[in-house]
């Protein structure tokens, strides 16, 4: 499920005064923009609510390296044929960059590399991502997942039109048969530029993005979109985990790079001002751990369920509620970690989450 990537997510944050966008962005009919010498900016149609994602080409030598790959649909194959017959030069697509194993990123990486005879090269845990959710979830599903999302709160009627909606998906993606190990802080060289590897982790397993110090430009997937928030979900493949943690500090480092850089986000627009948008998706979070011990000081003691439907409360569809979902169940395992807030496992079989300093009978932990 973690193929479903930020798709249908509602944006939820206004635009920021403190970010540029220097460039229009391209339609996503095939047309490209260059953004910098010898590197190109094209648009892949998505048909969503985020509608389209950015896919970049980059100029190496005597071909081309090319940077994600947009839906697996006729319309994407489509404009991919489209950019090689009238921007490329004549040169042909040599490589393929995916920076994360989402099927919006990935989903032609199979296609492109037997299409164009280019080497994908990507993560070891993205790659992996992609072979491990190969397939529609099983029906029914194994009872640890059921658990995880009775525990929440969920009646199964519920939990089972989410992972109906799952399987009904329409873009699952075939696998690519092989791939090139990417790892932090590899180096790729791709025509006159270094690139360096910079992993993040908590949207995805490890997801790629790439530095250019020299010119001082950073790809970078889902890793720092300049207007909507990237998933952070837990999911009952992991359900004890704290992928906010790790995706705040994942923001950090990249915090460290040069202010003035050029970011080319894999949703909306190019833009500059990276250390005041890495400012602002801590303070949104923050915001958010706020908001739910706010709620828990209201409500007391509450399931995720009941947490959801305040942090979340315009779900669409039933593939919202599984991402409001995991969203939520990562604010709160990250307050836990930080000692905010406890959970307690119910005599009804639901988590119950509380705020740190209050007493509740029969307490797990
Ligand atoms: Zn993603
Ligand atoms: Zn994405």
């Amino acid at each position: 499920m973690l193929d479903v990537a930020d798709a249908r997510k509602p944006e939820r944050l206004r635009a920021s005064a403190a970010l540029d966008y220097p460039f229009t962005p391209p339609a996503t009919d095939g047309s490209v923009v260059e953004v910098a010498p010898g590197i190109l900016w094209a648009r892949m149609p998505m048909p969503m609510a985020l509608d389209h994602i950015n896919v970049y080409l980059l100029r190496d030598g005597d071909g081309w390296t090319v940077v994600d790959t947009g839906l697996n649909t006729a319309t994407s194959r489509e404009r991919w044929e489209h950019i090689a017959a009238n921007h490329l030069q004549g040169l042909p697509i040599r490589r393929l960059v995916c920076t994360h194993g989402h099927y919006d990123h990935a989903g032609l990486a199979a296609w492109i590399m037997e299409r164009f005879d280019a080497t994908l090269c990507m993560s070891y845990g993205e790659y992996f991502m992609i072979r491990g959710f190969a397939g529609p979830p099983s029906n029914p599903l194994p009872p640890t997942q059921q658990a995880f999302y009775l525990r929440a709160g969920m009646q199964d009627a519920q939990i089972a039109q989410m992972f109906d909606a799952l399987r009904g998906d329409p873009f699952m993606p075939p696998v690519p048969p092989a791939y090139q190990r990417l790892r932090d802080g590899d180096v790729l060289r791709i025509g006159a530029r270094d690139w360096q590897v910079v992993v993040g982790e908590g949207h995805s397993p490890e997801h790629a993005c790439l530095y250019n110090a020299s010119d001082r430009i950073l790809i970078a997937g889902d890793q720092l979109l300049p207007r909507i928030t990237s998933n952070v979900l837990v999911t009952p493949i992991e359900p004890e985990a704290n992928p906010l943690q790790l995706w705040l500090a994942s923001l950090d480092r990249l915090a460290r790079l040069a202010d003035g850089t050029l970011v080319l986000p894999s949703h909306q627009n190019v833009f500059r001002g990276l250390h005041a948008r890495v400012a602002e998706l801590h303070a949104h979070h923050q915001q958010q751990f706020d908001l739910l011990c706010a709620v828990l000081t209201r409500l007391g003691p509450a399931t995720a369920l009941e947490l959801m439907q305040v942090q979340f409360p315009k779900r669409r569809h039933a593939m919202d509620e599984l991402m409001a979902m995991g969203e939520t169940i990562a604010h709160l395992s990250w307050l836990r970690h930080a000692g905010r807030i406890r959970r307690v496992l119910d005599e009804d079989g639901r988590y119950r989450f509380l705020l740190a300093g209050l007493k509740n009978i029969g307490d797990t932990q």
